[in-house]
């Protein structure tokens, strides 16, 4: 029979730290911990595979895992001295979810489990606490009821809040024996009603309850979405953990806390965490009171708030603890702790969640200190972070202006470093309205549950008035890389009247609130967001590199990434300036130029227009005779800007009626322009109008049926590229053909292509190489690679047509039905976002096999926007190809997922989810 609980207790542990997959990441760590000397509650996990079990018999607890259980029950009894169920002295468990990834919040908790009408008077009597005992007793059932019973959270809340009126007190904190009591009975009555069923009193009946409940919240919609946000699959299940209780609300000798061995923040090496006193683990996490400082130096003035000042002892162990944490796990860490009568409890301990920021200040202090390599420390950064160290900051003196204006609302701390600025929204679902409608929005609440999840990921910022470093608004926005400030008490939000308070100010739903996560500033109004320290050096040039450690540390790190990846990295630039900022972020070339933008600007729009709705070929000709220069001039910039790279342009591609005017009123304006009746122009685009138009004349089918279009744009390229080389710019234009279908379409426009090239090669006497390819776009192009091969110098794969093509979904409208796909897990993610590897994938995979086996030096690439995604980075560098093209900034994200691919492929870097 398979091994479904495993045992930890005492210095010894059946599991250990690499047994993820198997007893969850929390599981695992227990272990670890406890086989590593560290004091740890005794307990048991019981295995991700018997979630996965429960699962696949239809929601049946396997078989043998009661056996396990049972046996392990009597194991702790043993090593603690208490028996479960009885009612002198009972031993009661917490009964915690923990994922191979950890999912903070999203799944479910009980404590105190083991309590009941009888045990809560020995409880009472062993503690010498009968208030204690009875407010134990209460979140027990409240916790239960809510989480194994489904009896709605609220009801318990609006009960509670009842009896504190009666009382009149606000906090929980000051109900009696008497109310406490009350509160017990008038639960258990609640439950009976919702339920129709006593509240269970049987432990071993709660135990099993809760067990089940655990491994259901793996199924729940919070958790769903937040495997979705995060990529975590759904078929890997939860462990569950049962471990004795320790208290950490018995008292003012008790306290309860969470930490981090360094700041998650910033990656400063300092211990840095916050406690409550007399509390138990679940009020810290949930924000509900803001917790103290750990340590005093993080407390500052004279520090005596401080876990370090009341208790110092134990705040010496748990440096101690830091220390061993930190050298055997070699990173940092975000442990949990209690506090039971003056002796101290590690709960866990994990690798913490930290911000871009911090990732590469810690790594890079591993590894000076000599703990890491460096192939460790590019793995300990996830590619996706680097967006974060190029997220904008606010101005200084703006700053300062708002700071006169008396618009600083308060200050709360930062947890989530960037700067954000948005149109302020009460609850997540008007955050994700108005976010629909295209506004930024700050989502700004009191404090935040997994419930925010949505409105979080709608929100350009997150701003709570309560809770820690560590509370769910903070972990959670630190994890998404969002601007996050938590905790700024000066601000009072009444999310019923829509209105946030800051003194005298009264701010409304819609009005804007800007936050600074690095520094915890909160202001009204809307700031600019200015360039992060790297895009200062990098891009304005404003300033010197060796005045910022930051980018000292970040250029390192892109030479090492460099020096391990074999993909090249180009860019999706259309004009000078953009191919400049890519090329500043270490773009290796131009993977696609898309000409068509620059047909938009105000100046040639009337001539594009001109050239479509002319009659004949004289009047298209006319017109783009007025384009001709300014295209050459384009190319010419774009040259200059990439001197000795490589760049991709691409020949007209879209459908004609994106270029026309929509109202009668523009048809009116554009008919006088070109001096032509109105009404005649929109007969003409009637004529143009197409019933799908992304599947119809577009591409290289309007170079087949307007050659004269596709041959100014090819002279435009060659006389730029000739007039760059006469001035000893090294140019190597590679010119794209969209769309391409059939060989014919390609052989043809190709021929054309090199007809305009020998012509300008003779006019200007200046002969530059030049290659002629295709972008792979449609699935036929794939299924005949290696006839289109042979005539086509390169590939570059339009994987935003080519997913549309493969899937039958149009890019455009596939939000109508996106939501639903996912929410039902019929996709597991985005296609246009992250590259289908099973479908797409296996088209590009035999189209790169067909077309090098038909040109052996066939150069082949991807410039669809699956090109600035790590996972798509990493199938595109197992598929052999020679470079991505991603837009400017996500060139510095595509370099460091390329060397993590490369290492992957080394076996020496592990998932992208870890
Ligand atoms: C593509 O289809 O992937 C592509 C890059 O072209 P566009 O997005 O311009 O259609
Ligand atoms: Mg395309």
């Amino acid at each position: 029979m398979d091994k479904l609980v495993y045992f930890f207790a005492k210095g010894q542990a059946e599991g250990s730290a690499s047994m993820k997959d198997l007893l969850g990441g929390k599981g695992a760590n227990l272990a670890e911990m406890t086989a590593i000397g560290i004091p740890v509650p005794p307990g048991f996990t019981i295995s991700t595979r018997a979630c996965n079990l429960y699962f696949e018999r239809g929601r049946k607890m396997p078989e043998g895992l009661e056996g396990q259980v049972g046996q392990a029950l009597t194991r702790l009894e043993k090593v603690f001295g208490k028996r479960f169920g009885d009612v002198a002295d009972p031993l009661l468990v917490s009964v915690r979810s923990g994922a191979k990834f950890s999912m903070p919040g999203m799944m479910d908790t009980i404590l105190n489990l083991g309590l009941n009408d009888q045990a809560v008077e020995g409880l009472a009597r062993v503690s010498g606490d009968r208030r204690f005992a009875l407010d134990s007793y209460r979140r027990f059932v409240q916790m239960y009821a809510g989480v194994v019973l489904d009896v709605p959270k609220h009801d318990f809340e609006t009960m509670i809040a009842a009896a504190k009126k009666a009382r009149r007190v606000a906090d929980d904190t000051g109900l009696q024996e008497k109310d406490l009591e009350k509160l017990v009975a008038a639960f258990k009555k609640h439950v009976k009603k919702a339920t129709g069923k006593a509240f269970p009193q049987d432990p071993v009946d709660q135990l099993w309850g809760a067990v089940a409940a655990v491994f259901r919240s793996w199924d729940n919609d919070r958790a769903r979405l937040y495997r979705r946000q995060y990529g975590i699959p759904d078929d890997i299940g939860t462990a569950v953990n049962v471990q004795c209780m320790v208290f950490g609300n018995l008292g003012d000798d008790c306290a309860t806390g969470v930490a981090f061995t360094r700041n998650p923040a910033t990656g400063e090496n300092v211990f840095f965490g916050e406690y409550l006193p007399n509390a138990q683990g679940e009020d810290v996490v949930a924000g509900i009171r803001t917790p103290l400082p750990i340590s005093r130096a993080q407390a500052g003035g004279d520090g005596s708030g401080s876990l370090e000042a009341r208790h110092a002892a134990c705040y010496a162990q748990l440096l101690g603890i830091r220390d061993t944490l930190e050298t055997h796990y070699k990173d940092m860490q975000d442990i949990e702790f209690t506090i039971e009568r003056g002796t101290l409890y590690m709960l866990q301990t994990r690798t913490g969640k930290r911000t871009g920021l911090a990732a590469l200040h810690i790594a890079f202090d591993f590894k000076e200190a000599g703990v890491i390599d460096t192939k460790t420390l590019l793995s300990r950064i996830e590619a996706d972070m680097l967006v974060q160290l190029l997220a904008p900051i606010f101005d200084g003196k703006e700053k300062d202006r708002a700071r006169k204006d008396g618009r600083v609302l308060g200050k709360g701390l930062p947890a989530g470093p960037g700067a954000a600025s948005g149109a302020i929204a009460f609850t997540a679902e008007r955050a994700v309205e108005m976010a629909k409608k295209g506004r930024p929005v700050l989502l700004v609440r009191s404090e935040t549950s997994p419930e925010d999840l949505a409105g979080m990921v709608a929100a350009v910022g997150i701003l709570t008035s309560r809770g820690g470093m560590t509370s769910h608004a903070a972990v959670v926005a630190r994890g998404m890389g969002k601007p996050c400030v938590v905790g700024a008490e000066a601000l009072r939000v009444e999310v019923e009247k829509r209105r946030l308070t800051a003194g005298k100010r009264t701010l409304k739903e819609g009005d804007f609130v800007s936050i600074d996560g690095s520094t915890g500033e909160v202001i009204a109004g809307s700031l600019t967001p200015h360039p992060s320290e790297i895009q200062q050096i990098l891009v304005e040039k404003t300033l010197k590199p060796e005045r910022s450690r930051l980018y000292g540390r970040y250029a390192q790190l892109m030479r090492w990434a460099d020096d391990g990846r074999r993909l090249k990295v180009r860019t999706n630039a259309d004009t000078p300036h953009d191919a400049a900022v890519a090329r500043a972020f270490g773009a290796q070339g131009i993977g696609l130029c898309r000409t068509e933008h620059m047909f938009f600007a105000e100046d040639r729009i009337a001539a594009v227009r001109e050239m479509i709705l002319a009659d004949d070929l004289a009047g298209r000709a006319k017109a783009l005779a007025k384009l001709l220069p300014m295209q050459r001039q384009d190319f010419v910039g774009i040259f200059r800007a990439m001197a000795g790279l490589p760049v991709t342009i691409r020949l007209l591609d879209p459908p004609l009626h994106e270029f026309l005017p929509t109202t009668p009123e523009q048809f009116r304006r554009l008919g006088r322009e070109m001096r032509v009746p109105a009404a005649r122009l929109m007969e003409r685009a009637e004529q143009l109008h197409e019933t799908n138009p992304m599947l119809g004349h577009r591409g290289c089918r309007l170079g087949i049926t307007y050659p004269e279009v596709y041959e100014m744009q090819a002279r435009a390229i060659f006389e730029a590229a000739a007039k760059c080389a006469a001035s000893k710019v090294e140019v190597h234009p590679e010119i794209m053909i969209p769309l391409v279908g059939t060989v014919r379409e390609f052989v043809d426009l190709a021929g054309r292509i090199r007809a305009v090239g020998e012509t300008v090669a003779a006019k200007t006497k200046t002969r530059v190489p030049y290659l002629v390819g295709t972008m792979i776009e449609v699935p036929r192009a794939c299924l005949i690679a290696g006839a289109i091969a042979k005539e086509a110098q390169f590939f570059s794969f339009g994987t935003n047509d080519l997913t549309q093509m493969t899937y039958g979904f149009s890019r455009d409208d596939i939000g109508k039905f996106l939501p639903a796909y996912l929410d039902e897990r019929i996709l597991p993610v985005d296609p246009f976002q992250s590259i289908d590897q099973d479908g797409v994938g296996r088209l590009v995979k035999l189209t790169v096999e067909e077309g090098r086996g038909a040109r052996a030096d066939l150069k082949v690439g991807i410039c669809g926007e699956h090109g600035g995604d790590p996972a798509s980075v990493d199938f595109f560098h197992r598929s052999g190809l020679d470079y991505v093209s991603c837009s400017p900034y996500r060139v510095p994200v595509a370099r460091l997922a390329a060397a993590h691919a490369a290492l992957r492929e080394d076996g020496t870097h592990g998932s992208t989810t870890a």
